[in-house]
């Protein structure tokens, strides 16, 4: 294994960030390499921890000569949100100068235009050269897992329907709940290295065999346990050993069973007036059309100061807020539907 690190020049005089990073070298020069980062935004840890489980499997498998494909594991790859902290809380989410999210505004470029990413970057901006530097890193591989978490959350992923359903089995490693299938049309971190992926020589493929990009939502915020990381982590080797990235005789492959879902099949639950929440379901339940899900205390103490929000569809409950009042407008949660609930969606994932 080799440590590195990414180092990248504040704005400003005085400060330098750097980004750890570790490389394990195959053993076998056809089989896949990997990138895998986690906490770009920067308060989302579940995959900070996984990592670190990860990490010393990888290292115990080195040493035991299992390492067939090239890894490359992030696991803590934003220092600059985690450095934020505004009113008692870190903001991980957005970098605070310019109010943009840490996983947006990726640049999109094709597969044999990666070395541009880097052109005049000591010019750039801190945050644009951690992008850049992340995304070039990203695109020497030929898969990329980007780890985040939802609020509350079941295991799910975002998933470029280009990839799916060969990248099932990551689904199954990781036990996922559901899979949403997106389009690929934002400027995300995934969504910049599946458009990479996809462009060959002016076109765009429809399916991209033996690469993968994907979002992979850990479940919730607060969901940073040991036993849960080391879980996680244990599933993650097993998708790498069931692609041939590391040796492990005792694999087994399973199925994943859990629904795959387009995003217009998502259900964005909202808060119609502003009020305390009080929920009635929770993350993982499958709801019917016209099931109870929240009740809002619009004018507490009043005979008609509340208001009942109810399911438009059947599906899983699969995310949930974890904020006890709404604004109007708040999400409330996100409902895996088994049909079309929006005709309005732009394209591109949701709000990971
Ligand atoms: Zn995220």
């Amino acid at each position: 294994m080799e440590r590195s690190e990414i180092i990248i020049g504040g704005d400003t005089a005085g400060i330098s960030w750097r980004v750890p990073l570790f490389r394990f070298r195959g053993s076998d020069a056809g089989a896949p390499s990997v990138h895998i980062q986690a906490a770009l935004h920067a308060n989302e840890l579940p995959g900070t921890a996984l990592l670190h489980f990860l990490l010393e499997r990888l290292r115990k498998a080195e040493a035991e000569g299992a390492i067939r494909g090239d890894i490359t594991v992030i696991p803590q790859a934003n220092p600059i949100g985690l450095a934020q902290s505004h009113f008692g809380e870190m903001e991980g989410r957005f970098d605070l100068g310019t109010r943009t999210n840490f996983n947006r505004d990726f640049p999109l470029v094709a597969l044999g235009e990666r070395d541009m990413l880097l052109a005049d970057i000591d010019r750039r901006s801190a945050v644009d050269q951690l992008k850049r530097r992340l995304l070039h890193e990203a695109l020497g591989a030929d898969l990329v897992l980007d780890l985040h978490c939802d609020d509350e959350s079941v295991q799910y992923a975002y998933i470029d329907g280009a990839f799916w359903p060969e990248a099932a089995d990551l689904a199954a490693a990781l036990d996922m709940r559901a899979v949403f299938l997106s389009d690929g049309e934002s400027t995300a971190f995934e969504e910049a290295v599946g458009h990479a992926f996809k462009r060959r020589e002016g076109e765009v493929a429809k399916s991209v065999p033996g690469r993968l990009s994907v979002t992979v939502e850990l479940r919730g915020r607060r969901d940073v346990y040991p036993d849960m990381a080391a879980r996680d982590a244990e599933g993650l080797w097993r998708f790498l050993a069931g692609r041939g990235i590391v040796a492990d005789p005792a694999f087994a492959a399973k199925a994943y069973t859990g629904p795959a879902v387009p995003l217009d099949n998502i259900d964005m639950v909202r808060a119609p007036e502003a009020g305390t929440i009080l929920f009635h379901r929770d993350i993982g339940d499958e709801v019917k059309a016209g099931d109870l899900l929240a009740t809002l205390l619009l004018r507490p103490g009043e005979p008609d100061g509340t208001l009942q929000v109810t399911a438009g569809h059947d599906g899983l409950i699969a995310t949930r807020s974890s904020a006890r009042h709404a604004r109007r407008g708040d999400d409330l949660m996100k409902i895996a539907c088994r049909e079309p609930t929006r005709k309005d969606r732009k394209p591109g994932t949701l709000e990971d």
